[in-house]
């Protein structure tokens, strides 16, 4: 923040603060190749959560400037679509060397505006890049079916682009997951319109700039702003075909009904609870490990963070090495090189992870690792929180029914892997779960039972790469058509099938057929 802002906040003088307010930058709206500023006058602050030093201003986007965008990606999509694959092809070849060479700028953007540390933000563009790459393969993955039907006739298939479709996408992978959809959208033909996090827009604007570079034509990606409003522009606008969400269970089960109430199709990733099953024969350093980085990487802000574990018999005693583990983690700015997480994205959110554990602490369980009222040298303003542990958690308890998105650990016990097995499939959440065993019969039992998208043999967080899907499973997903891979192609195309009969002489050209064909 400028000096002026300080001295307005501090004195709250509407003249001085609206100086003040002037004077930080503005994220810009980008609409027909163009970044724009918006005429609005409802702008959110975004505060670096390291410092809560405001960083830029965030226009929600006028009904004007939506109604320009989405009237915009449809005229955009009439010469997009007719563009060849192989011209498509090409200007992902280029955006995927743009993001690479950009990669640093990205990921510098995500730690100021997100938190994270720079080295697991450059780890959010290389999860986004690999999307991109696998999206330079489309042509080989969007050809159709074709088969002779019969003499003289075939039918074959074709997948075609829907339009205009849109991305809404939450705060905690700000590369990643605009990139999970913009790119896929955009080879196959289709115009797209995002609208990325109003906590974090920051690595889609650059992404939005490289996708110009690139030579993605005007419209053929549009950027919006905004929170409610926006997402209810988008649910109900005649010109898109299509919403990808990813984000919470609250906005992803209205944004899902409102968006399929108006006949668009609509994929929406929603909450998690991940559950990790640590067998007594698992190997003990390799589990504890991955169980401290998948639990408190990343501050616990990871929808396949690891943050339930359920200990089967006598794995439990493993429980202190853990805590050693994870009180040997440090926490700061993301910018530190020594960081190892960074703070939550805001104020309430700290609040609120708090306030589970002390639910936890109040329905009994223990807390053996308190990580609540952390000062973190240089940064006291930051919205910091240490790793901390609840054990002799029960499936009633608050903090384990609610997902915390914090570095909180919540452990369970159970004496045999059927009873493990039976409190995951009872959670209602499936996004991912993970086994730690060296047992391939007791693995190969789990990954048949249980009941989750995404299932790791001693991988904590077991993220499809883009050849395969990101799937789930039950409250972790509305929709029935996956994120990327061949199942992301199916989501932004539609198959039309055609047969076709080619003859050069009609035997039959005096008989009309009134019945249905019959064998011969
Ligand atoms: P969020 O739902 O608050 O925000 C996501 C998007 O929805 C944002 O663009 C936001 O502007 C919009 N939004 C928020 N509230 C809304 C409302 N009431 N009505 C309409 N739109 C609204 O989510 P978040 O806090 O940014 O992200 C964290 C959540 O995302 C966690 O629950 C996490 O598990 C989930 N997540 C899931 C996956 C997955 O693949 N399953 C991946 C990443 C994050």
């Amino acid at each position: 923040a400028t000096p002026a802002f300080k001295r307005a906040l501090s004195t709250s003088r509407p003249a001085l603060y609206a100086a003040a307010q002037a004077s930080i930058p503005r994220t810009k709206l980008f609409i027909n190749g163009e970044f724009i500023d918006s005429k609005t006058d409802k702008w959110i602050e975004l505060r670096n959560p390291a410092t809560q030093e405001i960083v830029t201003l965030v226009p929600e986007a006028t009904p004007e400037e939506l109604k320009y965008a989405a009237d915009n990606s449809a005229e955009a999509f009439k010469t997009w679509r007719k563009t060849s694959i192989l011209h498509r092809q090409r200007k992902m070849l280029d955006l995927q060397l743009l993001i690479r060479d950009n990669m640093d700028r990205i990921a510098h953007s995500i730690t100021l505006e997100q938190g994270k540390t720079l080295a697991d933000a450059r780890g959010d563009v290389l999860r986004g890049l690999q999307v991109v790459e696998a999206a330079c393969a489309v042509p080989h993955m969007i050809m159709g079916d074709t088969l002779e039907v019969a003499t003289d006739m075939d039918t074959y298939t074709i997948r075609e682009p829907l339009g205009v479709v849109a991305g809404i996408t939450p705060f905690n992978f700000p590369a990643m997951i605009p990139l999970w959809m913009f790119p896929l959208a955009n080879v196959i033909g289709n115009t797209c319109i995002l609208k990325p996090s109003e906590k974090d827009p920051g690595a889609t604007m650059i992404l939005a700039e490289l996708a110009q570079k690139a030579g993605i034509p005007a419209g053929v990606l549009n950027v919006v702003h905004g929170a409610r409003d926006t997402v209810n522009f988008i649910c109900d606008n005649e010109h898109i075909k299509a919403i990808s969400f990813v984000g919470s269970d609250q906005a992803g089960q209205y944004i899902h009904e409102r968006g399929s109430r108006n006949g668009k199709r609509v994929q929406a990733n929603l909450g998690a609870k991940n559950h990790g099953i640590i067998m007594p024969d698992a190997n003990k350093n390799h589990t504890l490990n991955q169980l401290t980085g998948a639990a408190f990487g990343a501050a616990g802000q990871r929808c396949m963070a690891l943050s339930t574990v359920v200990f089967v018999g006598e794995s439990k005693k493993w429980l202190p090495e853990l805590v050693e583990r994870a009180k040997k983690l440090k926490v700061s700015s993301g910018f530190e090189a020594d960081a190892d997480l960074g703070p939550l994205i805001s104020p309430e959110s700290l609040q609120r992870v708090e306030r589970l554990i002390e639910s936890g602490v109040k329905e009994g369980a223990s807390l053996i690792l308190d990580g609540r009222g952390l000062t973190v040298q240089k940064y006291e303003k930051g919205n910091f929180i240490g790793p901390s542990i609840l054990t002799d958690v029960k499936t009633d308890m608050e903090c384990y029914r609610e997902e915390i998105f914090g570095p909180v650990l919540v452990c369970l016990n159970a004496e045999t892997l059927d009873d493990a097995i039976d409190i995951i499939n009872k959670n209602p959440y499936g996004n991912g779960t993970a086994i730690f065993t060296q047992s391939g019969a007791t693995a190969r039992k789990f990954a048949n039972e249980v009941d989750a998208g995404q299932v790791g043999i001693n991988v904590p967080i077991p993220v499809p790469l883009p050849m395969f899907s990101f799937t789930g499973s039950r409250g972790s997903i509305r929709g029935d058509v996956n994120f990327y891979g061949k199942s992301g192609i199916s989501f932004y195309t539609s198959t039309k099938t055609v047969t076709a009969l080619w003859r050069h002489e009609d035997a039959d050209a005096h008989v009309s057929a009134v019945n249905m064909p019959t064998m011969k």
